[in-house]
């Protein structure tokens, strides 16, 4: 589904370069559940926000299915994110003035969507265990519930590509368990994931994981079963 070729990043600020990310090469295959992991600095967030389109490569090639995904126009981009991609933040980022349905609605805004919307709403609401807390506010829910959330609104739009940098990084220790677990629930459904994380035993839980190291992948190591 996914082939990252080469990729470079760079930033360049007046007399410093930074390279994020070097000789990145990366195939992601529809189905999978991937935890990418290493030291803070060492380019994950550059990489997930790479395969997010958010952040912009500085060479190399990165293809969806069959487009180069580094050549398109910002508004194309756009498109695909709205259409294609799921996020899922350390912080949540739900909007505190919107109730919880209203912040998993939004999941479906710039997307085309087939069926009613209050239905599909309520569907990813009933599948992350939050649909008694539809009419709450964000602030009246606890950590684990907020993500779960806000892992709604990310699977409600039906997307191709789920990307999750470091999902359980605010949350505690049994709250980030039963958020893996809805994790790995919906890869078991057939979800194709990515995730930063920094917790071993997290990572553990997805089907592979890659090593980064200033930049680079430098390991690379499936699951045993
Ligand atoms: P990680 O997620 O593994 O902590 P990042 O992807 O955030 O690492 O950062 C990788 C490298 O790129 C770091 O050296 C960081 O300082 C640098 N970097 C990230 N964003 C910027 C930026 N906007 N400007 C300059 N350097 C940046």
């Amino acid at each position: 589904m996914i082939r990252l070729e080469n990729i470079e990043r760079r930033y360049t600020s007046d007399e410093v370069e930074t390279t994020a990310l070097a000789e990145v090469n990366l195939a992601v295959a529809e189905g999978e559940f991937l935890a990418i992991m290493g030291p803070s600095g060492c380019g994950k967030s550059t990489l997930l926000n790479t395969l997010g389109t958010i952040d912009r490569p500085t060479g190399g090639q990165y293809w969806f299915e069959d487009r180069d995904l580094a050549e398109l126009p910002e508004k194309e981009l756009a498109k695909f994110r709205a259409a294609r991609l799921g996020f899922v933040f350390q912080s949540f980022n739900l909007i505190d003035e919107l109730t919880i349905e209203e912040n998993v609605a939004l999941g479906l805004a710039y997307r085309k969507t087939s069926g009613k919307k209050a239905e599909r709403v309520a569907a990813a609401m009933d599948t992350v265990g939050i649909a008694h807390r539809a009419r709450h506010f964000p602030h009246q829910l606890s950590g684990g519930q907020q993500q779960r959330a806000a892992i709604a609104r990310a699977i409600v739009g039906d997307p191709m590509l789920i990307l999750a940098d470091e999902p359980t990084g605010n949350l505690d220790t049994t709250n980030g368990e039963q958020v893996m677990n809805i994790l790995a629930a919906l890869n078991d459904a057939g979800a194709t994931i990515v995730m930063v994380t920094h917790s071993p035993s997290h990572a553990d839980m997805a089907k592979r994981r890659i090593d980064m190291l200033d930049g680079r992948v430098v390991a690379s190591a499936m699951r045993a079963i």
